[in-house]
């Protein structure tokens, strides 16, 4: 058997996919690649040589969300992502459509992995170079450059100093404020450029490895806002 060459998969996972592979969610118009078509290049670029597994499911009625961990394992490598979904509760307080919002999390989950090997990344950067966004760090710079521009024009320095980060959670979608922002990045190894919730939305799990005095100013001055 022709042994498997890790670096070359990994190579062909970054590479770019061909125009109008990215497009653009119904609700708050983020820039997004479709999960088969990762599903698919992921296929292709390691010849069936990858896998994917459930780690962990939490399923909390009363906080009204699923977490999935979920590993994928490329050759003998293997990175973990985390996905959520939100549950809605019937009037018995059953959660409605759960193994629904399972899949969804599960499939959030492989995204999330599969995101550290920067899969469509060279895609998605152009959609993220304003100034608030990733695409824009000076160090990852090199992704812009040989990916297809998406017509829209910088927004130039005005738009710096705003904070210009949307609550996640589905159906919300607000703004965060600069505490909302700001309390985000004092909860320990949370990425907030992607965990992006307002105070009120930020599942209990993640909101409760805070400091419990730092949880408790951040409510004071978020509510008093
Ligand atoms: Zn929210």
């Amino acid at each position: 058997m022709e042994q498997f060459d890790y670096t070359k998969a990994i190579e062909l996972i970054k590479a770019p996919f061909p125009p109008g592979t990215v497009q653009k969610r119904g609700d708050n118009g983020r820039a997004y690649i479709p999960n088969q078509v990762y599903t698919d290049r992921v296929e292709a670029a390691t010849g069936s040589q990858w896998s994917r597994e459930i780690k962990e499911v939490e399923i909390n009625i009363p906080h009204g969300f699923v977490k999935v961990v979920a590993r994928v394992t490329i050759g003998e490598h293997y990175r973990d992502g985390v996905g959520f979904s939100e549950i809605e509760t019937d009037q018995n307080g059953k959660g409605k459509a759960l193994s629904n919002k399972v899949d969804k999390a599960y499939a959030e989950a492989v995204r999330e992995a599969l995101d550290t090997w920067q899969i469509g990344w060279k895609d998605l950067a152009p959609f993220y170079k304003e100034a608030k966004d990733w695409g824009s760090n000076p160090a990852l710079r090199h992704l812009l450059e040989s990916a297809p521009s998406d017509g829209s024009n910088d927004p130039g320095p005005q738009s710096r100093g705003l904070v210009g980060h949307n609550c996640i959670f589905s159906g919300c979608g607000k703004q965060l404020s600069r505490d909302e922002w700001d309390f985000l990045g004092l909860i320990p190894s949370l990425n907030r450029e992607k965990m992006i919730y307002c105070f009120s939305h930020i599942p209990n799990h993640i909101k409760k490895r805070a400091p419990v005095d730092v949880i408790a100013k951040y409510e004071d001055r978020i509510k008093s806002t």
